[in-house]
């Protein structure tokens, strides 16, 4: 049982997962929810998870937009997002080239550790949703559930993946049914 009076958190990645993709979104006009998403993100919240979107933006390492661009990209994103009446506690993003080696870029556990410092969770409880085998790669590190998702690139993830998946579901809303089944002690 998770400790009384503690939130668990669902850690998102953002491209193919609740957005759709793009090869290296640059643009906040090509936004694009993806069909259900704000509403299981809504659900979600409603019963009182935390959610946290962890994404991997090397086009900023690769110098194909600022941080500022990035930013207006998040905010067009809220705004999308709220307007369905869903709120993310918090986004956290990777700036560095793949070839970095930095400590953030998924699977590396950076953006979930300081998002666990920043809202006071336990890492290991947490869902893990992504598209990648980098969003799996993640919730193994963390011995978080992984759920990969169909959408995106997650039908070729599903193929071509060496690692083992805890969950496999269409998509997001699918996620969502999942995470509240496993559950049940949050909806006493
Ligand atoms: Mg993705
Ligand atoms: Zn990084």
């Amino acid at each position: 049982m998770t400790t009384a009076g503690r939130r668990r958190f669902v850690l998102l990645d953002r491209d193919g997962t609740i957005n759709v993709e793009r090869d290296h979104l640059t643009d906040p006009d090509r936004i694009e929810l993806i069909d259900g998403a704000a509403e299981a993100l809504r659900d979600l919240a409603a019963r009182g998870f935390g959610l946290v979107v962890v994404t991997n933006q090397s086009p900023i390492g690769r110098g194909m937009m600022d941080r500022a661009r990035l930013a207006e990209i998040h905010e067009r994103l809220t705004r999308e997002l709220a307007a369905r009446g869903a709120r993310l506690d918090g986004i956290y993003f990777c700036p560095h080239h793949p070839d970095a080696g930095c400590a953030c870029r998924k699977p590396a556990t950076g953006m979930a550790e300081q998002a666990s410092a920043e809202h006071g969770f336990e890492l290991s409880e947490c869902f893990v949703v992504g598209d990648s085998e980098g969003d799996i790669g993640l919730a193994r590190a963390l011995g978080a559930t992984g759920i990969l998702v169909r959408t995106g690139r997650g039908a070729e993830t599903e193929r071509a993946a060496a690692v083992h998946w805890d969950h496999v579901v269409d998509d997001l809303p699918a996620a969502t049914q999942l995470i509240e089944r496993l559950s049940p002690v949050l909806l006493a």
